[in-house]
């Protein structure tokens, strides 16, 4: 099958959470002729989030209701979001990129914002699924506050983990780390703040069955001893998931620094060393994961995209090869 072509686009964003949304707004508000290429509905993880409390200038909010904010607020400017997922990204040697779909379309923009981000994972246990939101959560800065003077378990052993859990004790009364093995892998330093930290207790070699709890929330792990097979039953208020997340960075075809998890490494412009490909939010290499940082990297992204353009024009005019 040939496959369909698009042309004409000045940038191509790929994924409609909040930094696809908000880049598309600001290239909508700088008369880039924009395409936002979305897999589902636009929103991204804001659909899996009930309840928004640290987005400046909006004290409580649900997070489908900010979901439709900002693609209303995209919208207005312009932005032209379609629903497809895009499969791949390839450079071409006269510098303009291809996206190509899952529908059959390959659009070509001499400039890309990645916003895919990415996605945690899962323990893929009876009750995670149904707890998700209601005691179970996977992000701490996010939904700690809801825990306030609560027992909590948090799973996992890496750097995120510990560090989540050591965060968590300033609204818990005291946070288990479940972890399948006797020792973690976090770093030293991490690990040692954890172990000084009074209100943390280990649970070593207990691997989570179950999550268990009513309507109104999770209140018990069931878990199983990795080295006699024994069951125990941990009363909880809520359960923090942190065995990894996984960002959406396999689209690009050819190298694109990353780090070693797979988040892409970018320049102040948000540029990855792809020139022309632009990466903001979650799939880009940085401290800490959040809307607000979703957002002022898509701003930056958007703004370097003009900028990025326009120093294609000056050298297509003074003759300088891509
Ligand atoms: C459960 C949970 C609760 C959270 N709560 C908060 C909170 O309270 N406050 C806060 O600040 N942050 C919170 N966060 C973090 C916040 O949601 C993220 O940092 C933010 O959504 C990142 O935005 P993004 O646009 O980079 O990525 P995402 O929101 O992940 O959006 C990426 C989009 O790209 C699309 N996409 C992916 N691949 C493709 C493809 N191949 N083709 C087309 N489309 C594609 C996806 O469908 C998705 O819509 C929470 C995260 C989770 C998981």
């Amino acid at each position: 099958m040939t496959p369909n072509r698009a042309n004409g686009y000045d940038v191509i964003i790929v994924g409609a959470g909040p930094a696809g949304l908000c880049a598309a707004m600001y290239a909508g508000r700088g008369m880039l002729k924009a395409l936002t290429i979305e897999r589902g509905a636009p929103g991204g993880e804001l659909l899996n989030t009930d309840l928004i409390e640290d987005y400046i200038g909006f004290e409580s909010i649900k997070g489908w209701e900010l979901a439709q904010k900002m693609t209303e607020h995209a919208k207005k400017f312009g932005a032209e979001i379609i629903t497809d997922t895009v499969e791949r990204i390839r450079r071409g040697a006269d510098g303009r990129f291809d996206v190509a779909t899952t529908r059959g379309t390959t659009y070509r923009a001499p400039a890309v914002i990645l916003t895919a981000g990415g996605t945690p994972v899962k323990l893929g246990v009876p009750g995670e699924k149904e707890h998700a939101g209601k005691g179970v959560s996977y992000c701490a800065v996010c939904d700690g506050a809801f825990f306030k003077g609560e027992v909590l378990a948090v799973v996992g052993g890496g750097d995120a983990a510990v560090e989540e859990a050591d965060y968590l004790t300033r609204y818990a009364t005291k946070v288990y780390i479940v972890h399948r093995r006797d020792q973690l892998r976090a770093s030293r330093i991490i690990q040692e703040r954890a172990f000084a930290n009074p209100k943390i207790e280990m649970v070593w070699n207990k691997r989570v069955l179950e999550i268990g709890g009513t309507e109104r929330g999770t209140d018990r792990l069931v878990l199983e001893d990795t080295l006699t097979g024994g069951r125990a039953t941990l009363a909880v208020g809520g359960v923090f998931i942190f065995v990894g997340f996984k960002p959406n960075s396999g689209l690009v075809e050819g190298h694109a620094k990353h780090d070693a998890a797979g988040y892409f490494i970018t320049d102040e412009r948000m540029m990855t060393s792809i020139p022309g490909l632009f990466a903001a939010g979650d799939v880009r290499s940085q401290l800490t994961r959040q809307i607000t940082t979703a957002v002022g990297d898509a701003t930056t992204a958007a703004i370097a995209v003009e900028k990025y353009l326009a120093g294609l024009r000056e050298r297509a005019k003074a003759g300088v090869a891509s």
